[in-house]
């Protein structure tokens, strides 16, 4: 089957505009403060077991709101998607998005529509791409020589320079075109 991915491109654009128009040059990605100068809200809201981040817009203004029961690196992961969804899906003034789990999401996907499924790929393509922006990733492995790693210890140390988790590095470096 061949799908038509470019409209994923437009999500790691945003991602990397965002970055050069706030001087962020180097990782970790600091994700709350790029939110908080965009002018959103972010609260650290107990949303239960399921729901790991909430994204509300009311009178255009945005307000994220995530899962303190997460890991960090999960939290960050959530606060970027939310970011994804204001940037690229907020098209009525007052709206609100719900996000469980992302992963169990896409797998059950049966039950989403292709616009909804297209939407949550969109907000994890531009969570990726703004925690993890491929140039910053080439720029750490210019600075070290990174062959004595095993694939495992590489991705770890990776993840830990960019605070992100172990499966979303795997993930991200999985899908970006590196020439090791
Ligand atoms: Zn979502």
């Amino acid at each position: 089957m061949n799908f038509d991915n470019r409209f994923l491109e437009k999500a790691e654009v945003k991602a990397i505009e965002l970055l050069e128009k706030l001087k962020i040059l180097a990782p970790p990605i600091p994700i709350k403060e790029i939110v908080t100068q965009l002018g959103l809200h972010l609260i650290s809201y107990d949303l239960g077991d399921e729901v790991s981040g909430i994204l509300v817009i009311e009178n255009d203004k945005g307000t994220i709101g995530f899962n303190p029961k997460n890991s960090k690196v999960r939290q960050r992961f959530t606060i970027a998607h939310e970011l994804g969804h204001y940037l690229l899906h907020k098209h009525a003034s007052s709206e609100v998005f719900v996000d469980k789990d992302f992963i169990v999401k896409y797998r059950s996907a049966k039950q989403y529509s292709f616009a909804e499924i297209k939407q949550e790929q969109e907000a994890n393509l531009f969570a990726a791409a703004i925690l993890m922006p491929k140039e910053l990733i080439k720029a750490e492995l210019s600075k070290k020589d990174y062959n004595d790693l095993s694939e495992t210890d590489f991705i770890a140390a990776m993840a830990k320079i960019f605070d992100v988790s172990i499966p979303a590095m795997t993930y991200r470096i999985a899908n970006s075109n590196f020439y090791f």
